[in-house]
């Protein structure tokens, strides 16, 4: 039995929706961009996904954007632009941040302008880098302060995302652990907050963000403008590391198999990239533009998940050797206990999905089986590295639990030596004290 153990993360859009069913199948959460769409989509969107997969659902944050075009409009070098004219603003917050000779990066700096005049609610620019600008595409100011934190209608979408079933809970633009806990204050344990890196300032808090967050994004669309794309390899290195460290999972995202948004192959350096991303241990890989709005949305899943099966297979994420109390010390021995004793898998009975992450992070060779009875819980954990939850009733004793996972590893055709890990006492949340070796026969 081979199982994936780094997941995928599809983002839903006008053509993924087509395929709905099979996608849900092929991944293990689906992305619900609350940026694009109203209300009445967001609805339609969770209605069709919430029963499938977990949905991971993604506030837009104070990201300014191009309005709502009636055709997609081309842009040459040279031309000359009128924002708020030809081409919409979403926000007027945008005339004031600008000023002659500002640049304004549209769609992830691939579309790059100068400001020549900025007047009442309309700024002439010319465009220095060309593209076409479709609906709602981002805009970058690289040299402004732009807003950060949470609008009053992330908060609103907050609460319908939470109304209609979501798992997780995308937080944009992210600069310290405060963004962070305001939001949990409202959302208490009902959601894991994912904190997406993806400013400039966040980097000298990604300690802080990490504590406070249940996972973290490298966000590398609007990152790679706000650090310039040469510093992005290094950044993104130190972000991984930092929240396997904290032991938060951590998605890898944006442009991960860019070029099959039309083409059916990807690219030499995308599957390069995704096999580095694995090996520096990334516990999710994400797709955007590829599955929302690609036309290959169902092949670039299959070509992710047959290229992460290959990387498994050779490539082994690197181990973390940095252990700070006993729950992580029985953690780790249980890990080296799966190695040596060529485990098929790893049962662990885990109620708040502490020791499912402890044992997660220290990226072992053969799957970790969750046995839990809390529905959310297993939702979450299908997030992480080499995960997979497996629904039980609530076990009282540690003799019901390794019965359990024994079973469970019969049903799944599994022999040999298991490992069961756990808490000292079933009913304990948080910890993790007990690990047993048991023979499958
Ligand atoms: P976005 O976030 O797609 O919501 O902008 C991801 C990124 O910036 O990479
Ligand atoms: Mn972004």
């Amino acid at each position: 039995m081979y199982r994936r153990k780094t997941k995928i993360i599809a983002t839903m859009g006008p053509n993924s929706e087509k395929i709905i069913d099979e996608l849900a199948k092929a991944v293990d959460i689906i992305r619900i961009n609350l940026a694009h769409g109203d209300e009445e989509q967001h609805r339609r969107y969770f209605d069709m996904v919430r029963d499938k997969v977990p949905i991971l659902a993604d506030l837009p944050g104070p990201k300014l954007r191009i309005g709502d075009l009636k055709n997609p409009i081309d842009l040459k070098p040279g031309d000359k632009v009128t924002f708020g004219q030809d081409i919409p603003v979403d926000n007027e917050i945008f005339f004031k941040l600008i000023k002659k000779d500002s640049n304004v990066l549209i769609a992830d700096g691939r579309i790059k302008l100068k400001i020549e005049e900025v007047g009442e609610g309309k700024a002439v620019a010319t465009v220095i880098e060309g593209g076409t600008i479709t609906s709602r595409k981002g805009i970058n100011l690289p040299d402004a302060d732009t807003p950060v934190g949470l609008t009053k209608r992330d908060y609103e979408l907050l609460k319908l995302a939470i109304d209609l079933g979501a798992t997780f809970i995308g937080l944009s633009f992210v600069i310290n652990a405060d963004d962070v806990k305001k939001v949990r204050e409202i959302v208490g344990n009902r959601v894991w907050l994912i904190s997406k890196i993806e400013k400039k300032k966040a980097l000298s808090n990604l300690k802080e963000i990490c504590k406070a967050s249940d996972g973290v994004m490298v966000a590398r669309g609007d990152l790679g403008v706000e650090v310039g794309l040469p510093s992005l390899p290094q950044i993104q290195r130190r972000i991984v590391k930092i929240a396997r460290n904290y032991g938060k999972p951590v998605i890898l995202a944006t442009q991960v198999l860019e070029s099959m948004v039309e083409s059916p192959l990807p690219t030499r350096a995308e599957v390069t990239d995704v096999a580095n991303s694995i090996s520096q241990g990334v516990d999710a890989i994400m797709l955007s533009d590829e599955t929302a709005i690609g036309l290959y949305p169902l092949d670039v899943v299959k070509t992710l998940d047959s290229l992460i099966i290959s990387v498994e297979k050779t490539f082994k994420p690197k181990r973390i050797h940095i252990y700070k109390n006993v729950d992580e010390a029985i953690a780790y021995s249980a890990v080296v206990s799966s190695i040596l004793s060529n485990s098929p898998a790893i049962f662990v009975y885990t109620r708040s999905g502490s020791t499912a992450l402890r044992i997660s992070r220290l990226r072992p060779t053969c799957p970790i089986i969750t046995l839990t009875f809390d529905k959310s819980v297993a939702k979450r954990l299908s997030m992480c590295y080499g995960i997979y939850p497996v629904l039980t009733d609530k076990l009282e004793t540690l003799d019901d639990i390794t019965r359990k996972a024994k079973e469970t590893a019969l049903n799944l055709g599994l022999n040999g030596n298991i490992v069961v890990v756990g808490a000292a006492r079933p009913d304990q949340k948080g910890t993790t004290r007990f690990v047993r070796i048991e023979e499958i026969n």
